[in-house]
């Protein structure tokens, strides 16, 4: 019998987290000024403690004993050889898939999720409010609050509200609070719901209803907190590569392309930095970010100073961004839906260290049903996009004669996202590319806004 799960002990979890920002160099964010903001200016929002490691640029982090006791539920993930997917393929590529899906919420949000909720409740902090896009950083964050005691209330986009209606129950069964976004509880979701009454919602929506819910709240005892596009979250996914490597040490193989699917970032950060400091260090690494046609940030936005978030409460970030109001098609990954992108990741592209592609969503769900029909787990829509260009890249080796090492990040399992897979089968999925018409207009948006130098860290 062949080999096909690499697991690690819990002995060989990772200590310390990888900080990316040891090894490149960034456009800081603005304030409304123009000018760098302070780690103060932060203070409402985040913990402080939060707040240095974003702007950490250790390279080691250590990851506290508390936060390893709760990681250790579902931690150190399996690396699995997809050696059925490869036979299907008739490849001589070797794909091994980091499964992030055996979490209990199903994703790697989790790994995020419970180291913010740890550092918000040493800080003394009692509530996290935050958004939502599939439902998958809502129900990660609740569980996370459910493991420390702290209350969470979860503002989650309306397409994917509809969409997803178990996700809420989830929430609920982990003591977390659900609102569809835009809603009525705030100013930001008021403002669009009085022009747009019908709107599918957006994350940068959602971010803006959280973040004016989070300030808002006259105790001092409630912050906000984000599930993607910020450093220290980028951080705290790395443990997935860590792991990764450990585990492909043991059978003696190293990849030669790393993919992940991208919506803020999160999963593929993870999983790739570790092995972005080896390419840096002289590695030969093909490394692919992947997002979806419908909101091809990386692929096709310019790269400009922008809000995070729709009602311009968040500081201006330098990344590649669709523009902060842009309302991206209601693609059923909802977790891909976002207009802009971690800016670290945007600096590797500037740095020709990562190379973006994007996929339609009908080839998204035609490679995960094959993964479903050869591996056995059904992957989530978002997963799904990575998962297209791993049988690309599979099928490039085939043509080539080349046994490529193909490594992917299984960013989530798609049991509560069954009503798309539903509507594949019935054939009512549809494919959105986004015209240059459509690109070019959003990006009147930021016109005003000051212009990123284009950095080059090496
Ligand atoms: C949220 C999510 C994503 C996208 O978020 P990133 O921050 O880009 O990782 C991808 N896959 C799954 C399963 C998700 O839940």
């Amino acid at each position: 019998m062949k080999q096909r799960t690499i697991n690690l002990t819990p002995e060989e979890l990772p200590r310390e987290w990888y900080n990316i920002l040891a090894d490149i160099k960034m456009n800081p964010p603005l304030g409304p000024d123009g000018k760098p903001i302070s780690p103060e200016m932060l203070a409402p929002v985040f913990p402080m403690n939060l707040i240095e490691q974003e702007v950490s640029s250790e390279r080691w982090i250590k990851i506290p004993e508390e936060v390893l006791d709760v990681l250790s539920i579902w931690r150190p993930t399996p690396l699995i050889r997809a050696t059925r997917l490869e036979e299907v393929l008739g490849t001589p590529a070797r794909i091994y898939l980091k499964n992030e899906s055996v979490s209990p919420p199903g994703s790697h949000k989790p790994n995020t999720a419970v180291a913010q909720a740890y550092y918000n409740k040493v800080f003394g902090i009692k509530k996290l409010v935050t958004e939502t896009g599939a439902g998958q950083w809502g129900s990660a964050l609740a569980f996370a609050c459910s493991q420390y005691g702290l209350d969470c209330e979860v503002y989650m986009v309306r397409v994917s509200f509809d969409q997803k209606p178990h996700r809420k129950t989830v929430m609920q069964t982990w003591g977390g609070v659900c609102y569809p976004s835009p809603s009525d509880r705030t100013n930001a979701g008021r403002a669009v719901l009085e022009k747009y009454p019908d709107t599918p919602g957006s994350l940068g929506i959602a971010i803006s209803e959280a973040i004016e819910i989070a300030v808002s709240d006259t105790t001092g005892k409630t912050r906000y907190s984000l599930g993607s596009v910020l450093n220290h979250v980028m951080l705290h996914q790395t443990i997935i590569g860590l792991e990764t490597k450990k585990q492909l040490e043991k059978v003696g193989d190293y990849p030669d392309v790393i993919i992940g699917c991208a919506g803020g970032g999160s999963n593929f950060a993870g999983l790739s930095y570790p092995f972005v400091y080896d390419k840096i260090h002289g590695k030969q690494i093909e490394i692919y970010p992947v997002e979806p046609t419908a909101c091809p940030t990386l692929t096709k936005a310019p790269y400009v100073y922008d809000h995070g978030d729709e009602a311009k409460y968040t500081p201006l970030l330098a990344m590649h961004s669709l523009g902060h109001a842009f309302i991206p098609p209601p693609i059923h990954a909802g977790g891909l839906r976002y207009h802009g992108i971690a800016p670290t990741i945007s600096q590797l592209v500037n740095d020709n260290l990562i190379t973006p592609k994007s996929i339609t969503q009908l080839d998204a769900f035609d490679a995960g049903v094959l993964v479903a029909r050869t591996e056995g787990i059904i992957p989530a829509p978002e997963t799904n996009h990575a998962l297209a260009c791993v049988i690309d890249e599979a099928r490039k080796a085939k043509e080539e004669g080349k046994e490529k090492v193909i490594l992917v990040n299984f960013s989530g399992h798609g049991l509560l996202d069954l009503g798309s897979y539903e509507k594949y089968f019935n054939h009512e999925l549809t494919n959105f590319a986004l015209s240059d018409e459509e690109i070019l207009k959003s990006e009147k948006i930021y016109e005003t806004f000051p212009k990123p130098e284009l950095i080059r860290s090496f």
